[in-house]
Protein backbone atom coordinates (compact mmCIF):
# COMPACT_ATOMS: atom_id res chain seq x y z
CA UNK A 1 0.00 0.00 0.00
CA UNK A 2 1.08 3.35 -0.88
CA UNK A 3 -0.16 6.20 1.20
CA UNK A 4 0.81 10.19 1.87
CA UNK A 5 1.79 9.95 6.11
CA UNK A 6 0.09 13.04 7.95
CA UNK A 7 -1.46 12.10 11.13
CA UNK A 8 -0.08 11.92 14.55
CA UNK A 9 -1.15 9.60 16.50
CA UNK A 10 -1.32 8.78 20.24
CA UNK A 11 -0.74 5.33 22.01
CA UNK A 12 -3.55 3.75 23.65
CA UNK A 13 -5.20 0.37 23.66
CA UNK A 14 -5.64 -1.67 20.36
CA UNK A 15 -7.96 -1.64 18.07
CA UNK A 16 -10.43 -4.48 18.57
CA UNK A 17 -10.17 -5.33 15.03
CA UNK A 18 -7.47 -6.21 14.77
CA UNK A 19 -7.59 -9.47 17.04
CA UNK A 20 -9.13 -12.38 15.16
CA UNK A 21 -11.46 -14.31 17.84
CA UNK A 22 -11.75 -17.29 15.96
CA UNK A 23 -7.81 -18.05 16.21
CA UNK A 24 -6.61 -21.52 16.47
CA UNK A 25 -10.72 -22.15 16.54
CA UNK A 26 -11.49 -22.19 12.51
CA UNK A 27 -9.15 -21.87 9.39
CA UNK A 28 -11.34 -20.62 6.77
CA UNK A 29 -10.74 -22.82 3.17
CA UNK A 30 -12.70 -20.68 0.55
CA UNK A 31 -14.84 -17.64 0.16
CA UNK A 32 -17.14 -18.04 -2.06
CA UNK A 33 -19.13 -14.81 -3.43
CA UNK A 34 -21.82 -13.94 -5.40
CA UNK A 35 -22.69 -10.94 -6.10
CA UNK A 36 -25.86 -8.63 -8.23
CA UNK A 37 -24.78 -5.15 -8.96
CA UNK A 38 -27.14 -3.28 -11.31
CA UNK A 39 -25.08 -0.20 -12.68
CA UNK A 40 -26.44 3.25 -11.16
CA UNK A 41 -27.85 1.19 -8.16
CA UNK A 42 -26.54 1.73 -4.50
CA UNK A 43 -27.15 -0.81 -3.07
CA UNK A 44 -26.06 -4.63 -3.87
CA UNK A 45 -27.39 -8.24 -3.00
CA UNK A 46 -24.56 -10.99 -2.24
CA UNK A 47 -24.34 -14.53 -1.17
CA UNK A 48 -21.48 -15.40 0.61
CA UNK A 49 -20.55 -19.60 0.83
CA UNK A 50 -17.70 -20.33 3.39
CA UNK A 51 -15.87 -23.47 3.61
CA UNK A 52 -13.99 -23.28 6.60
CA UNK A 53 -12.37 -26.08 9.12
CA UNK A 54 -12.37 -26.50 13.02
CA UNK A 55 -9.18 -26.55 14.42
CA UNK A 56 -10.53 -26.81 17.61
CA UNK A 57 -13.63 -27.90 19.36
CA UNK A 58 -16.27 -25.43 19.58
CA UNK A 59 -19.59 -24.52 19.62
CA UNK A 60 -19.43 -21.35 18.18
CA UNK A 61 -18.47 -19.41 15.43
CA UNK A 62 -17.87 -15.76 15.01
CA UNK A 63 -18.01 -13.97 11.85
CA UNK A 64 -17.31 -10.38 10.87
CA UNK A 65 -19.68 -8.64 8.84
CA UNK A 66 -21.13 -4.91 9.31
CA UNK A 67 -24.07 -3.08 8.70
CA UNK A 68 -26.20 -5.30 5.75
CA UNK A 69 -29.20 -7.17 6.11
CA UNK A 70 -28.78 -11.09 6.06
CA UNK A 71 -31.94 -12.65 4.57
CA UNK A 72 -30.85 -16.21 5.05
CA UNK A 73 -27.70 -18.31 7.19
CA UNK A 74 -27.94 -21.58 7.02
CA UNK A 75 -24.99 -24.18 7.20
CA UNK A 76 -24.81 -28.28 6.05
CA UNK A 77 -24.23 -28.94 9.86
CA UNK A 78 -27.53 -29.26 11.25
CA UNK A 79 -29.58 -26.81 12.86
CA UNK A 80 -27.99 -24.21 13.93
CA UNK A 81 -28.52 -20.59 15.45
CA UNK A 82 -27.45 -17.27 15.21
CA UNK A 83 -27.63 -13.54 16.44
CA UNK A 84 -26.69 -10.32 14.26
CA UNK A 85 -25.58 -7.20 16.17
CA UNK A 86 -24.55 -5.63 12.62
CA UNK A 87 -20.81 -6.03 13.59
CA UNK A 88 -20.38 -9.56 13.89
CA UNK A 89 -22.47 -12.81 13.19
CA UNK A 90 -23.05 -15.11 16.57
CA UNK A 91 -23.56 -18.68 15.05
CA UNK A 92 -24.27 -21.45 18.38
CA UNK A 93 -24.34 -25.16 16.61
CA UNK A 94 -26.68 -27.51 18.70
CA UNK A 95 -23.60 -30.15 18.86
CA UNK A 96 -19.71 -30.10 19.77
CA UNK A 97 -17.76 -29.13 16.15
CA UNK A 98 -14.73 -31.42 16.74
CA UNK A 99 -11.28 -30.87 14.98
CA UNK A 100 -10.94 -32.11 11.50
CA UNK A 101 -14.38 -31.36 11.02
CA UNK A 102 -15.19 -28.96 6.95
CA UNK A 103 -18.29 -26.77 7.72
CA UNK A 104 -20.05 -24.93 4.97
CA UNK A 105 -21.92 -21.80 5.81
CA UNK A 106 -24.26 -19.94 3.25
CA UNK A 107 -25.21 -16.15 3.71
CA UNK A 108 -27.57 -13.96 1.74
CA UNK A 109 -27.62 -10.43 2.60
CA UNK A 110 -28.44 -6.82 0.37
CA UNK A 111 -27.80 -3.57 1.46
CA UNK A 112 -25.54 -0.55 0.55
CA UNK A 113 -21.93 -0.90 1.78
CA UNK A 114 -21.26 2.12 4.22
CA UNK A 115 -17.06 1.19 3.90
CA UNK A 116 -15.34 -1.62 1.90
CA UNK A 117 -17.58 -1.56 -1.59
CA UNK A 118 -17.15 1.76 -2.53
CA UNK A 119 -19.94 2.62 -5.03
CA UNK A 120 -19.63 6.04 -6.86
CA UNK A 121 -21.13 7.70 -9.25
CA UNK A 122 -19.04 10.82 -10.24
CA UNK A 123 -19.75 12.75 -13.28
CA UNK A 124 -21.92 10.25 -15.51
CA UNK A 125 -19.08 7.56 -14.21
CA UNK A 126 -20.47 4.59 -12.23
CA UNK A 127 -18.08 2.26 -10.38
CA UNK A 128 -17.53 -0.20 -7.79
CA UNK A 129 -14.23 -0.99 -6.37
CA UNK A 130 -13.53 -2.73 -2.97
CA UNK A 131 -10.87 -1.43 -0.80
CA UNK A 132 -10.52 -3.64 2.22
CA UNK A 133 -7.50 -2.62 4.02
CA UNK A 134 -7.13 -3.17 7.20
CA UNK A 135 -10.80 -4.80 8.32
CA UNK A 136 -13.22 -3.38 6.04
CA UNK A 137 -13.74 -6.71 3.49
CA UNK A 138 -16.62 -7.17 6.55
CA UNK A 139 -18.07 -4.37 5.33
CA UNK A 140 -19.31 -6.18 2.05
CA UNK A 141 -18.79 -9.92 3.04
CA UNK A 142 -19.08 -12.27 5.90
CA UNK A 143 -15.91 -13.25 6.89
CA UNK A 144 -12.86 -14.13 9.23
CA UNK A 145 -11.66 -10.89 8.74
CA UNK A 146 -7.94 -11.06 9.83
CA UNK A 147 -4.23 -11.78 8.21
CA UNK A 148 -3.64 -15.12 9.95
CA UNK A 149 -6.63 -16.56 7.88
CA UNK A 150 -5.63 -16.86 4.62
CA UNK A 151 -8.44 -18.53 2.18
CA UNK A 152 -9.07 -18.78 -1.69
CA UNK A 153 -11.07 -16.40 -3.29
CA UNK A 154 -13.87 -17.06 -6.24
CA UNK A 155 -16.24 -14.69 -6.98
CA UNK A 156 -19.45 -14.56 -9.56
CA UNK A 157 -20.36 -10.72 -10.38
CA UNK A 158 -23.65 -10.52 -12.19
CA UNK A 159 -24.06 -7.26 -14.02
CA UNK A 160 -24.72 -5.29 -17.41
CA UNK A 161 -23.37 -4.37 -20.64
CA UNK A 162 -20.92 -2.86 -21.22
CA UNK A 163 -19.12 -3.29 -17.64
CA UNK A 164 -16.03 -5.17 -16.98
CA UNK A 165 -15.13 -6.83 -13.86
CA UNK A 166 -11.98 -8.06 -12.36
CA UNK A 167 -11.08 -9.62 -9.44
CA UNK A 168 -8.13 -11.59 -7.89
CA UNK A 169 -7.09 -14.86 -9.66
CA UNK A 170 -8.14 -16.06 -13.40
CA UNK A 171 -11.22 -15.36 -14.88
CA UNK A 172 -13.01 -18.78 -15.40
CA UNK A 173 -16.33 -17.48 -16.84
CA UNK A 174 -17.99 -14.73 -18.74
CA UNK A 175 -21.27 -14.77 -20.24
CA UNK A 176 -24.31 -12.46 -21.55
CA UNK A 177 -27.93 -12.30 -23.13
CA UNK A 178 -30.30 -9.73 -23.41
CA UNK A 179 -28.39 -6.79 -22.20
CA UNK A 180 -27.14 -9.00 -18.55
CA UNK A 181 -23.16 -9.78 -17.83
CA UNK A 182 -21.48 -12.33 -15.71
CA UNK A 183 -18.24 -12.78 -14.53
CA UNK A 184 -16.19 -15.81 -12.56
CA UNK A 185 -13.06 -15.54 -11.15
CA UNK A 186 -11.03 -17.86 -9.25
CA UNK A 187 -7.72 -17.24 -7.06
CA UNK A 188 -6.85 -20.83 -6.28
CA UNK A 189 -3.82 -19.70 -3.52
CA UNK A 190 -5.06 -18.64 0.08
CA UNK A 191 -5.05 -14.40 0.17
CA UNK A 192 -5.48 -12.47 3.16
CA UNK A 193 -9.25 -11.04 3.25
CA UNK A 194 -8.06 -7.49 2.88
CA UNK A 195 -6.47 -7.90 -0.46
CA UNK A 196 -9.91 -10.04 -1.55
CA UNK A 197 -11.13 -7.61 -4.31
CA UNK A 198 -13.85 -7.15 -7.59
CA UNK A 199 -14.07 -3.71 -9.34
CA UNK A 200 -16.81 -3.24 -11.75
CA UNK A 201 -16.40 0.01 -14.59
CA UNK A 202 -16.44 0.99 -18.39
CA UNK A 203 -12.65 -0.09 -18.94
CA UNK A 204 -10.36 -0.77 -21.88
CA UNK A 205 -7.94 -3.79 -21.04
CA UNK A 206 -4.19 -3.87 -22.53
CA UNK A 207 -1.56 -6.40 -22.23
CA UNK A 208 2.10 -7.26 -21.90
CA UNK A 209 3.87 -9.73 -20.65
CA UNK A 210 7.32 -10.42 -18.88
CA UNK A 211 10.22 -12.01 -19.98
CA UNK A 212 9.51 -15.18 -18.10
CA UNK A 213 6.19 -15.18 -19.74
CA UNK A 214 3.67 -13.59 -17.22
CA UNK A 215 0.84 -12.24 -18.05
CA UNK A 216 0.25 -8.60 -17.41
CA UNK A 217 -3.43 -6.84 -18.07
CA UNK A 218 -4.17 -3.03 -17.10
CA UNK A 219 -7.50 -1.77 -16.75
CA UNK A 220 -8.21 1.82 -16.89
CA UNK A 221 -11.25 3.91 -17.90
CA UNK A 222 -11.31 4.29 -21.51
CA UNK A 223 -9.67 8.14 -21.75
CA UNK A 224 -6.64 7.07 -19.73
CA UNK A 225 -5.69 4.00 -21.62
CA UNK A 226 -2.72 5.28 -23.96
CA UNK A 227 -1.13 7.18 -20.89
CA UNK A 228 -1.15 3.81 -18.53
CA UNK A 229 0.42 2.18 -21.09
CA UNK A 230 3.04 5.08 -21.10
CA UNK A 231 3.89 4.76 -17.69
CA UNK A 232 3.79 1.27 -17.52
CA UNK A 233 6.54 0.62 -19.65
CA UNK A 234 8.82 -1.14 -16.95
CA UNK A 235 6.43 -3.32 -15.06
CA UNK A 236 6.99 -6.11 -17.18
CA UNK A 237 10.52 -5.50 -16.20
CA UNK A 238 9.89 -5.08 -12.39
CA UNK A 239 7.86 -8.01 -12.01
CA UNK A 240 10.95 -10.34 -14.21
CA UNK A 241 13.36 -8.17 -12.02
CA UNK A 242 11.58 -10.28 -8.40
CA UNK A 243 10.72 -12.84 -10.30
CA UNK A 244 14.41 -13.57 -10.45
CA UNK A 245 15.83 -12.12 -7.15
CA UNK A 246 13.71 -13.48 -5.05
CA UNK A 247 11.63 -16.82 -6.36
CA UNK A 248 8.66 -17.13 -8.68
CA UNK A 249 5.68 -14.92 -9.07
CA UNK A 250 3.38 -16.60 -6.42
CA UNK A 251 0.26 -16.19 -8.75
CA UNK A 252 -1.14 -16.97 -12.51
CA UNK A 253 -1.20 -13.65 -14.11
CA UNK A 254 -0.98 -9.76 -12.65
CA UNK A 255 -3.55 -6.98 -13.32
CA UNK A 256 -3.23 -3.00 -12.55
CA UNK A 257 -6.74 -1.50 -11.90
CA UNK A 258 -7.44 1.75 -12.22
CA UNK A 259 -9.98 1.87 -9.04
CA UNK A 260 -11.55 4.08 -6.43
CA UNK A 261 -9.43 2.89 -3.98
CA UNK A 262 -8.37 5.63 -0.64
CA UNK A 263 -4.81 4.78 -1.26
CA UNK A 264 -2.34 5.73 -3.98
CA UNK A 265 -1.73 1.92 -4.96
CA UNK A 266 -3.70 -1.31 -3.13
CA UNK A 267 -1.42 -4.39 -3.74
CA UNK A 268 -4.49 -6.70 -3.83
CA UNK A 269 -3.47 -10.42 -4.61
CA UNK A 270 -2.71 -10.64 -8.71
CA UNK A 271 -4.95 -7.47 -9.10
CA UNK A 272 -2.97 -4.18 -7.92
CA UNK A 273 -5.54 -0.96 -7.37
CA UNK A 274 -4.16 2.68 -8.44
CA UNK A 275 -6.37 5.13 -7.17
CA UNK A 276 -8.56 7.24 -10.24
CA UNK A 277 -7.56 10.79 -7.88
CA UNK A 278 -4.05 10.09 -7.15
CA UNK A 279 -0.84 11.40 -8.38
CA UNK A 280 -0.52 8.76 -11.57
CA UNK A 281 -3.81 9.65 -13.19
CA UNK A 282 -4.39 12.89 -11.94
CA UNK A 283 -1.61 14.38 -11.67
CA UNK A 284 0.52 12.61 -15.19
CA UNK A 285 3.58 12.47 -12.24
CA UNK A 286 5.87 9.57 -12.55
CA UNK A 287 4.34 6.31 -10.97
CA UNK A 288 7.22 4.04 -10.79
CA UNK A 289 8.26 4.16 -7.10
CA UNK A 290 4.47 3.17 -6.50
CA UNK A 291 4.22 0.83 -9.37
CA UNK A 292 7.43 -1.11 -7.57
CA UNK A 293 6.37 -0.86 -4.01
CA UNK A 294 2.95 -2.65 -4.63
CA UNK A 295 4.59 -5.24 -7.40
CA UNK A 296 7.30 -6.04 -4.69
CA UNK A 297 3.58 -6.88 -2.26
CA UNK A 298 2.95 -9.65 -4.60
CA UNK A 299 5.46 -11.71 -2.73
CA UNK A 300 5.39 -9.61 0.69
CA UNK A 301 2.34 -9.16 2.53
CA UNK A 302 0.16 -10.91 -0.37
CA UNK A 303 2.31 -14.26 -0.87
CA UNK A 304 4.23 -14.18 2.30
CA UNK A 305 1.51 -12.80 4.94
CA UNK A 306 2.58 -11.42 8.05
CA UNK A 307 0.36 -13.25 11.31
CA UNK A 308 -0.41 -9.85 12.94
CA UNK A 309 -0.79 -6.56 12.68
CA UNK A 310 2.36 -5.89 15.06
CA UNK A 311 4.43 -7.64 12.42
CA UNK A 312 2.98 -5.05 9.34
CA UNK A 313 6.70 -4.30 8.51
CA UNK A 314 7.04 -7.79 7.22
CA UNK A 315 5.06 -6.01 4.43
CA UNK A 316 5.66 -2.54 3.96
CA UNK A 317 9.49 -2.55 5.43
CA UNK A 318 9.90 -5.09 2.35
CA UNK A 319 8.05 -3.59 -0.44
CA UNK A 320 9.71 -0.30 0.65
CA UNK A 321 13.51 -1.83 0.25
CA UNK A 322 12.52 -4.12 -2.61
CA UNK A 323 11.32 -1.33 -4.63
CA UNK A 324 14.45 0.70 -3.89
CA UNK A 325 16.75 -2.70 -4.96
CA UNK A 326 14.94 -1.87 -8.11
CA UNK A 327 16.19 1.27 -8.74
CA UNK A 328 19.82 -0.20 -7.69
CA UNK A 329 19.52 -2.48 -9.78
CA UNK A 330 18.31 -0.95 -12.96
CA UNK A 331 18.80 2.77 -12.44
CA UNK A 332 22.36 2.34 -10.68
CA UNK A 333 23.67 2.54 -6.56
CA UNK A 334 23.51 6.57 -6.72
CA UNK A 335 19.49 6.56 -7.44
CA UNK A 336 19.50 3.68 -4.48
CA UNK A 337 21.43 5.41 -2.44
CA UNK A 338 19.16 8.69 -2.85
CA UNK A 339 16.04 6.88 -2.06
CA UNK A 340 17.48 5.48 0.73
CA UNK A 341 18.57 8.56 1.99
CA UNK A 342 15.50 10.42 1.35
CA UNK A 343 13.64 7.78 3.27
CA UNK A 344 16.03 8.13 6.18
CA UNK A 345 15.58 11.60 6.53
CA UNK A 346 11.77 11.25 6.08
CA UNK A 347 11.91 9.21 9.05
CA UNK A 348 13.80 11.85 11.20
CA UNK A 349 12.27 14.74 10.32
CA UNK A 350 9.00 12.71 11.70
CA UNK A 351 10.72 11.21 14.19
CA UNK A 352 8.80 9.11 15.94
CA UNK A 353 10.36 7.68 18.47
CA UNK A 354 6.81 6.73 20.28
CA UNK A 355 6.90 3.13 18.97
CA UNK A 356 9.02 0.67 18.56
CA UNK A 357 8.28 -0.85 14.70
CA UNK A 358 6.89 -4.06 16.31
CA UNK A 359 3.59 -2.84 18.11
CA UNK A 360 0.35 -3.68 18.72
CA UNK A 361 -0.85 -0.73 20.60
CA UNK A 362 -2.42 1.16 17.98
CA UNK A 363 -6.07 2.56 18.71
CA UNK A 364 -6.67 2.47 14.53
CA UNK A 365 -5.12 -0.11 12.54
CA UNK A 366 -4.80 2.74 10.22
CA UNK A 367 -2.12 3.83 12.19
CA UNK A 368 0.00 1.43 11.12
CA UNK A 369 0.32 3.01 8.14
CA UNK A 370 3.19 5.12 9.34
CA UNK A 371 7.48 5.80 9.49
CA UNK A 372 8.23 3.00 11.77
CA UNK A 373 6.65 -0.10 9.16
CA UNK A 374 7.29 1.91 5.88
CA UNK A 375 11.13 3.65 6.45
CA UNK A 376 12.55 1.96 9.05
CA UNK A 377 11.00 -1.46 8.24
CA UNK A 378 13.39 -0.74 5.24
CA UNK A 379 16.12 0.85 6.45
CA UNK A 380 16.38 -2.33 8.64
CA UNK A 381 16.49 -4.39 5.93
CA UNK A 382 19.45 -2.09 4.57
CA UNK A 383 21.33 -2.42 7.83
CA UNK A 384 20.59 -6.00 8.10
CA UNK A 385 21.86 -6.91 4.15
CA UNK A 386 25.19 -4.66 5.33
CA UNK A 387 25.85 -7.10 8.27
CA UNK A 388 25.04 -10.56 6.93
CA UNK A 389 26.39 -9.54 3.36
CA UNK A 390 25.08 -9.81 0.13
CA UNK A 391 25.24 -13.46 -0.36
CA UNK A 392 24.04 -14.27 3.01
CA UNK A 393 21.07 -11.73 2.67
CA UNK A 394 19.34 -12.83 -0.41
CA UNK A 395 19.93 -16.15 0.15
CA UNK A 396 18.02 -15.66 3.44
CA UNK A 397 15.23 -13.54 1.52
CA UNK A 398 14.98 -16.76 -0.99
CA UNK A 399 14.64 -19.21 1.68
CA UNK A 400 12.13 -16.87 3.34
CA UNK A 401 10.01 -16.87 0.65
CA UNK A 402 9.87 -20.38 -0.89
CA UNK A 403 9.41 -21.67 2.78
CA UNK A 404 6.05 -19.15 3.76
CA UNK A 405 4.82 -18.57 0.27
CA UNK A 406 0.61 -18.99 0.50
CA UNK A 407 1.17 -18.99 4.37
CA UNK A 408 1.89 -16.66 7.20
CA UNK A 409 4.92 -15.43 8.68
CA UNK A 410 6.44 -13.86 12.15
CA UNK A 411 9.88 -11.76 12.00
CA UNK A 412 10.91 -14.81 14.36
CA UNK A 413 10.51 -16.80 11.59
CA UNK A 414 12.72 -14.66 9.21
CA UNK A 415 15.15 -13.73 11.81
CA UNK A 416 15.96 -17.89 12.20
CA UNK A 417 16.23 -18.21 8.13
CA UNK A 418 18.32 -14.70 8.27
CA UNK A 419 20.48 -16.15 11.47
CA UNK A 420 20.75 -19.63 9.91
CA UNK A 421 22.46 -17.83 6.34
CA UNK A 422 24.57 -15.50 8.01
CA UNK A 423 25.81 -17.93 10.26
CA UNK A 424 25.44 -15.03 13.18
CA UNK A 425 23.54 -14.15 16.15
CA UNK A 426 21.26 -11.40 14.87
CA UNK A 427 19.50 -11.33 17.44
CA UNK A 428 20.47 -7.65 19.01
CA UNK A 429 20.34 -6.18 15.70
CA UNK A 430 16.72 -7.21 15.31
CA UNK A 431 15.69 -6.10 18.80
CA UNK A 432 17.59 -2.67 18.11
CA UNK A 433 15.91 -1.72 15.39
CA UNK A 434 12.14 -3.65 15.77
CA UNK A 435 11.68 -3.69 19.33
CA UNK A 436 12.98 -0.22 20.37
CA UNK A 437 11.76 3.15 19.23
CA UNK A 438 14.14 5.50 16.92
CA UNK A 439 17.16 5.01 14.59
CA UNK A 440 20.00 2.96 16.16
CA UNK A 441 22.79 4.52 14.68
ZN1 LIG B 1 2.66 -0.97 0.78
Amino acid sequence: MFFMMRAEFGLFAQDPEGLNPMQGVVDVQQYDLELWIQPGDTTIRGKTTIDLQIVKTTRELILQFEDLRINALTSNSGKIKYTYDGKQIMIRTKKKLKPGRSIRLVIEYEGKPSDGLIIRQNEGRYTVFADNWASRARNWFPSVDHPSDKARFHATVHTADPYTVIANGIKVGESGLNGKKSFVYHMDHPIPTYCMVIGLAKMSIAGDRTAGGIPLSYYTYPEDSAFARESFKRVADMVHFYDSLIGKYPYDRLSLVQSSTRFGGMENSSAIFLADQGAVYRRRSDPEGLLAHEIAHQWFGDAVTQSSWADLWLSEGFATYFSALYFEARDGKNKFDSIMDRSRNEYLRRSPRKAPVIYDGYPQLFQLMNAENYNKGGLFLHALRKAAGDSAFFSAIRKYYAQFKHRNATTADFQALAEAESRKDLDELFTLWLRRPGLPE
